[in-house]
């Protein structure tokens, strides 16, 4: 019996990074894991390989999580596919990094888009499932930028402080109704995606952080576990900052 036993989650953006790590913690855990990637095909397979080994019911599906007939079409397609869905993880996010200066309208709404419309767009779309249930965990990857801002990813950082106000005033307005939304705002977290960077300057952004060390998918998806399970019955409207003490 794992914590999420007989829960079914919607992961977005799971094909790799911190997605993926969140997708194997959750089916390790018992959870009926659905997933969606956008453009790689081959890694959304494997990974719905990899997981065939908990037991649990797993699907992977092609979503675009910025476009709302996307979002509308997959919640219909997990609630038929698994006959319901308890818990949403708002993961799927990009970087257009670059300064002001030489920001594109472009490089600003896609970010937008693709990190914020995304959130709204899933929630809208799984909320009448949850009302009929009158229960269910919402979860939204913010990020430490969407706190506290970085120099060359505005665009960025107001994408995810806008996770931050949309995810405490979903909170207050389904609390009523049973349905938790919480935030989640990971700092430095190692994934294959920071392997390419060059070794001196990530030991560096390592030595910056009180733990020592970059963060795991891990541990952004043990933190992810305990939002998405019943431990975490009495909080909502809140953001967890996994960072290894950046913020204080
Ligand atoms: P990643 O690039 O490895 O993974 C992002 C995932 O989102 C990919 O699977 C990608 O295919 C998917 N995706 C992108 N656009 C999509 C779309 N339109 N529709 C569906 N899926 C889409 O990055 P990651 O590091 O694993 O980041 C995951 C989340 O965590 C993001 O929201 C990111 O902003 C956030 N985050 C990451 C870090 C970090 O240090 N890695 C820190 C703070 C926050």
């Amino acid at each position: 019996m794992g914590l999420l036993s007989g829960k079914t989650a919607i992961i977005t953006g799971a094909s790799k990074g911190i997605g993926k790590g969140i997708a194997e913690t959750f089916a390790k855990q018992g959870a009926n894991v659905a997933f969606t990637f956008l453009s790689s095909v081959e890694k959304g397979q494997a990974l719905e390989q990899e997981l065939q080994q908990y037991g649990t019911q797993v699907k992977g599906y092609r979503s675009d999580a910025s476009k709302m007939d996307d979002a509308e079409a997959l919640v219909a397609q997990v609630v038929e596919d698994f006959g319901g869905v308890h818990i949403v993880v708002n993961n799927a996010g990009i970087t257009k990094d670059t300064l002001l200066m030489r920001m594109t309208e472009e490089d600003f709404n896609r970010v937008i888009e693709v990190n914020l419309n995304s959130v709204f767009n899933m929630t809208k779309a799984v909320q009448r499932t949850f009302l009929k249930q009158r229960s269910g965990s919402i979860i939204n990857i913010s990020s430490v930028v969407g706190v506290k801002g970085n120099a060359g990813q505005a665009n960025y950082a107001a994408s995810k402080a806008g996770i931050i106000g949309f995810t405490k005033s979903v909170a207050l307005e389904l609390g009523s109704r049973n349905i938790r939304c919480n935030a989640i705002a990971p700092g430095f977290i190692e994934t294959e995606m920071t392997a390419v960077l060059d070794e001196k300057t990530v030991q560096q952004w390592r030595d910056g952080i009180p733990l020592k060390r970059g963060g795991s998918a891990e541990d952004v998806a043990n933190a992810c576990l305990f939002l998405a399970s019943d431990m975490s019955g009495y909080i909502t409207g809140q953001v967890m900052n996994v960072c290894g003490g950046m913020l204080t």
